[in-house]
């Protein structure tokens, strides 16, 4: 499975791209037609993903671009299912990616009885019938894609007789299930979303909107295009699935008084390798305990992408160079990854945390004295200012960074050798102290006095660079390595397996002895950084606090998955 497009330069294309959605839009425009209006309409059962970025990105930009808005509309004509949460963290979401919709929020079931009135419109023209059919029977009738469904004996009702029985299934009269409300158009069409589909069923359900007021609810077929029309939507963006059900879309505005004409257009869903984005897995996960909940930092979703340090530009670029098309594929995760890695790499200051520590002993730096030395933010924006970075007796390294004996290519500190240590001198690791166990707990070192910022005067070599902080002046902190959540490329896919048997076993890594130099002490919650060597890392909104913070690693500093 390839990208759809090769990874390009993630800073933001001075032209947009030129989609066909654009193109559509921009001909409309120019044929004069009235201010562009577009919506995003979630359903308000689970969180929002890096699927919906995408269709967030699209229907919010193109109502920016062409001077218009974008609405955001709950749609929410399923009453068991929504919960107040989704509905309050999706607005986060989006307003979170820097969009923001045309005031105020709504809900399709603000036009429940604006929908009701139309079904009583169409059984009046002869157009919409109570059905008594089974579901199995219904089944039965409708035909299948190569043989024409036949029409049910319930279609010649009269007009008298369908107005009554639709009162009485909305006054809660009758049980659920006992009929149907369906619009009358063509039992033999080739297009079987044709063939008279369900408007309404009985539902005796709690709606966290109207409450108890309503017993039947609409179909989202019968609900959508209507909503559309009711709000003045010019153009209804919404994903391939949706093309066989465009007829149906037209056919309901054609023949309701509607106040205005929406259009629908297709464009393909975003699916992502070794990702599952599907909602119920999602919920899935995060019901079982999978993960720590729908933010959490491995999950696709954007406020794990959040919690995690992703930045909406990385997100906003990726979508971007995803690009807009027509036909289904599956984008390589690396894209994304790239895009986040490019945005950090340029804004996210740079700092150093030693994730495995192990003590150096300075035996040439008098004991108590600190030295005040700085180090550049960022290596190349002057203009992200210096930290302050004090040098010690007793310093930190990481363990990885050390051996005893070693190969040549080995580029860090080895016992009777020399390694610079980043932004500070030069260093001699001259004896090693072990414990009972013989594990190395300290080292003992000398520094070169004349090597700061300089190479040593006499001439000799250090090739070597490594990260350290004070002993004296750093900060404990936690720090959680995540990697992917699957394994697999596509999980979803695996015939034999549940993806659920395919979570990657080390996603997370948890490190709680970590040492983080002093400047990162009350780093604020979501501040992003790289870490020198490590990757970049971001403070956890909710758990990193003052003294005793906690960073999420966003993503290593090059792609090593599976290496
Ligand atoms: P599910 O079937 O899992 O509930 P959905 O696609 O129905 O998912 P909605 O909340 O209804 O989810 O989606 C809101 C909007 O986001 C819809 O317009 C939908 O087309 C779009 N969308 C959802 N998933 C993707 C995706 N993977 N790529 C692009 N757009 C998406
Ligand atoms: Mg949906």
């Amino acid at each position: 499975m390839k990208a759809d497009k090769p990874h390009s330069p993630a800073s933001a294309p001075a032209e947009k791209p030129a989609h066909f959605i654009r193109k559509i839009i921009a001909d409309d425009v120019g044929a004069g037609k009235a201010k562009v209006l577009t919506r995003f309409p979630p359903e308000p059962n689970g969180y929002l993903h890096i699927g919906h970025a995408k269709s967030i990105c699209l229907n919010f930009s193109m109502g920016e671009e062409f001077g218009g808005a974008c609405n955001l509309r709950f749609d929410d004509t399923n009453p068991e299912k929504e919960e107040h949460e989704f509905i309050q963290s999706i607005q986060e979401d989006v307003r979170w990616l820097g969009f923001d919709w045309k005031a105020p929020v709504h809900f399709a079931s603000e036009y429940f009885d604006q929908l009701y009135e139309w079904a009583i419109h169409l059984i009046k023209e002869g157009k919409a019938y109570v059905c008594h059919l089974s579901p199995d029977e219904t089944r039965e009738y409708r035909g299948t894609l190569t043989e024409p469904g036949r029409d049910s004996p319930y279609r010649n009702r009269s007009i008298d007789e369908n107005l009554s029985l639709l009162e009485q299934m909305r006054s809660g009269a009758l049980p659920e299930g006992t009929c149907v409300l369906r619009a009358k158009i063509d039992m033999a069409s080739p297009n079987i979303n044709m063939r008279d589909p369900a408007m309404y069923r009985i539902r005796h359900a709690q709606h966290h909107q109207t409450g108890d007021k309503w017993k039947i609810y609409p179909t989202y077929d019968y609900t959508h295009g209507q909503s559309d029309a009711i709000e003045g939507i010019t153009h209804s963006i919404c994903t391939l699935e949706f093309e066989d059900h465009k007829p149906l879309y037209d056919w309901y505005l054609d023949n309701l008084p509607v106040p205005s004409r929406p259009r629908q257009y297709e464009f393909a869903r975003l699916n992502l390798n070794y990702t599952v984005m599907s909602k119920r897995k999602l919920k899935q996960l995060v019901d079982e305990k999978h993960v720590h909940g729908w933010d959490d930092p491995r999950m696709p979703t954007l406020s794990g992408y959040r919690r995690r340090g992703y930045t909406p530009a990385a997100i906003k670029n990726f979508c971007d160079m995803v690009g807009v098309a027509r036909s289904n594929s599956v984008v390589d995760v690396g894209m994304l990854e790239f895009a986040i890695r490019d945005d950090l790499d340029k804004h996210a200051p740079r700092a150093m945390c030693v994730m495995s520590p192990l003590k150096v002993v300075i035996t040439n730096f008098e004991a108590g004295k600190v030295e005040s030395l700085s180090a550049a933010n960022h290596p190349q924006h002057e203009e992200m200012g210096k930290r302050e970075l004090p040098f010690t007796r007793e310093l930190f390294i990481d363990k990885n960074d050390f051996r005893e004996v070693a190969e040549k290519d080995f580029k860090r500190l080895v016992l009777g050798q020399e390694v610079r240590l980043r932004n500070a001198y030069v260093i001699r690791a001259n004896e090693v102290v072990k414990n009972s166990s013989g594990e190395i707990v300290e080292l003992h070192c000398t520094y070169d006095p004349d090597t700061h910022g300089k190479n040593p005067a006499d001439g000799r070599k250090v090739k070597g660079v490594i990260h350290w902080v004070s002993a004296t002046h750093c900060v404990d902190a936690e720090v959680r390595l995540y990697d992917r959540l699957f394994t697999a490329e596509a999980p979803e896919a695996d015939r034999d397996k549940s993806f659920l048997e395919l979570i990657n076993p080390n996603s997370l890594t948890v490190l709680k002895n970590c040492k983080a130099e002093a400047s990162l002490a009350n780093a604020a919650p979501e501040a992003r950084f790289q870490f020198e060597r490590e990757g970049y890392f971001c403070a956890d909104r909710f758990d990193s606090k003052p003294g005793k913070p906690v960073f999420n690693r966003t993503i290593g500093l090059r792609d090593t998955f599976g290496k």
